[in-house]
């Protein structure tokens, strides 16, 4: 049964490190920034882009030696950097494996923020937003399209610390 698991997991990460090129989830830009620029140089990919909101979920994933003022700054520099590239950014937020957990208040500051952030630092109207893991509930996707957002749902897509 474990094994069926795996299995199946496998086989949708080979299918999604095939078909998934032109849509990256970044998470580790702070990480693996050089090698996404080079896949971006060829695949000029769709990137759903992770904000400073996240710097607990990024750090306990990945580590973060800055601290959040400074992983700030750091993720402003790189995303201007693919900005000025003319790749296309929009919102990764990661509320919750079980957002309907979250307080209305919790998750309507973590996808405020976001936006905050993608308008105010890299003056980009974001238009879409996938919830990391996919996880939204009724309010998380009513904080969404007040804010003018579509939620995108499940699609092929690879994560920037693929490519290490
Ligand atoms: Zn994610």
């Amino acid at each position: 049964m474990v094994s069926k698991i795996i299995k199946k997991i496998k086989n949708l990460v080979s299918l999604n490190k095939l078909f998934g090129k032109k849509v990256v989830h970044v998470e580790a830009p702070h990480l693996f920034g050089e090698e996404l620029k080079k896949h971006l140089l060829r695949y000029k990919s769709k990137c759903y882009c992770i904000c400073p909101s996240n710097f607990e979920y990024v750090n306990s994933f990945f580590g973060i030696k800055e601290n959040k003022k400074e992983f700030s700054a750091l993720l402003k520099k790189y995303f201007l950097s693919i900005k000025d590239k003319g790749i296309n950014l929009q919102l990764h937020v990661h509320l919750s494996t079980f957002p309907e957990k979250l307080s209305f208040r919790k998750k309507e500051e973590m996808i405020n923020s976001s936006y905050n952030f993608f308008m105010n630092e890299l003056k980009i109207k974001p238009k879409e937003i996938v919830f990391g893991w996919y996880a939204s509930d009724n309010d998380a996707e009513e904080i969404a399209k007040t804010l003018g957002l579509k939620v995108i749902k499940e699609h092929f897509h690879i994560y920037d610390w693929w490519l290490k």
